[in-house]
């Protein structure tokens, strides 16, 4: 598939001041909407309001003549369409950057404008003087399509150097007239085209720096998930979730640190699974890994949150239950022991009943490290082994 270049899509037309790409421009033209139509209300309503004012001049020349009538009501004509649109552009904000409903009306505003030449011959070269600054306003004070407002200049001097010749004038001044006209209307033109080539720009710029900011947080979160990612596979097993060694011990330095410091109870106990080598034989080394991780859920489910689970090796845990004494240990491990023995394990269609042999110690200030209070717990696990297993063993 194609795909403009960034600078392809915010490229702009040097004479016709648009985005070349349709599809950025109807973007720019809905973004600025709003704000368009807002200013082409204003300078809609100051339009029909110097039409109806310029009245007054009529009057004061013409008195209540039918002459008078006659451009009052093309006045009043002009006015009621200018105010139409305006009213039109409350809930189409979109006529204003279309262009094409304003230089309709700059159109037939120039028309009813032309009548002034043959209805009052009198003040021609006011009507002129008129023209350019209608000319000059057309691009500056009504917002529209700087290429649309050539249309509306274009007809506004072709009609003018009309009426004029109406007259029967000398040639040369048509032609130093039309100079004169073009005049403003170049003028215009590239005022217009400056500011709506600033303005495109501008947009591409706030739409390149919102694109370049979403990007950046969207690495942001990359990164921020990546740093979890990695965070949780130093300190966890991959199989069963549960704290791995270099994370247990670590937790369990900090144990020792409070017992020696406030002198709390600390136990640590060795989970060793009963006969797990059977289940492996019997249904195979995936079953055996689905049945690691339900014990692990449970193991986790059962204890306290603030009781430390982590896997020891293989079908070994250690459990670090703080602010727990011995006696305390053995009754929470016992529960554990009944909960593992009587809940059926369900693996791929399988109930595969499970005990387990666990080895408790309580941690003494005296305790140099972990390696120690394993230690102990493992001559207990031993014996928990050879009495049968299925049992919790205090040492
Ligand atoms: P005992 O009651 O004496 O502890 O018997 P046991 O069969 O559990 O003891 P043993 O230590 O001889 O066997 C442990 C078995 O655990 C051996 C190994 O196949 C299995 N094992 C260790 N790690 C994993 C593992 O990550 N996944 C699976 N599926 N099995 C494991
Ligand atoms: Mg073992
Ligand atoms: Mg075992």
């Amino acid at each position: 598939m194609f795909l403009p270049t960034t600078a392809d899509r915010y490229h702009i037309s040097t004479w016709g001041g648009e985005f070349t790409d349709p599809t950025t421009e109807r973007a720019y033209r809905e973004h600025v909407e709003q704000s368009t139509a807002k200013s082409l209300i204003v300078a809609l309503r100051v339009w029909a309001a110097l039409v109806v004012l310029f009245g007054f001049l009529d009057f004061l020349a013409l008195g209540f003549s039918e002459g008078f009538i006659h451009l009052i009501s093309t006045r009043v004509l002009s006015a009621s369409l200018l105010l139409l649109l305006a009213w039109r552009l409350r809930t189409k904000p979109q006529l204003s950057t279309e262009g094409y409903a304003v230089t309709a009306l700059e159109v037939v505003g120039f028309f009813l404008f032309f009548l002034i030449y043959i209805i009052r011959p009198d003040i021609v070269s006011w009507n002129i003087g008129v023209t350019l600054i209608i000319l000059i306003s057309l691009y500056i004070f009504v917002p529209n399509r700087v290429v649309l407002s050539n249309i509306g200049a274009a007809f506004g001097i072709a009609g003018t150097i009309y009426c004029i010749a109406l007259r029967d004038v000398a040639p040369t001044l048509l032609v130093g007239l039309t100079f004169v006209l073009l005049f403003p209307a170049i003028i215009g033109y590239a005022a217009g085209l400056r500011l709506q080539t600033g303005q495109r720009q501008q947009y591409a710029l706030f739409n390149e720096t919102v694109r370049v900011n979403q990007s950046l947080q969207e690495e942001i979160k990359r990164r921020e998930h990546l740093e979890l990612e990695l965070k949780l596979q130093a300190t966890t097993d991959p199989l069963t979730g549960l704290f791995n060694r270099r994370q247990y011990e670590s937790l369990f330095q900090r144990e020792l640190d409070r017992v020696r410091r406030h002198a709390s109870a600390l136990s640590l106990c060795v989970v060793d699974l009963d006969h797990f080598k059977k289940i492996n034989d019997e249904h195979g080394h995936d079953v055996g890994d689905q049945v690691l991780k339900h014990v692990s859920r449970l193991f986790v489910d059962t204890l306290r949150n603030t009781d430390i689970v982590g896997r020891f090796g293989g079908e070994e845990f250690i459990l670090l239950l703080p602010d727990t004494d011995l006696r305390c240990a053995v009754q929470v491990l016992n529960r554990l022991r009944e909960r593992l023995h009587s809940s059926l394990v369900p693996v791929e269609g399988l109930s595969i009943q499970l005990t387990a042999t666990f080895a408790v110690t309580e941690v003494s200030k005296q305790d140099e490290g972990i390696e120690d209070v394993i230690r102990r717990a493992d001559r207990a696990l031993y014996d928990g082994k050879k009495a049968g297993r299925n049992c919790v063993v205090a040492s």
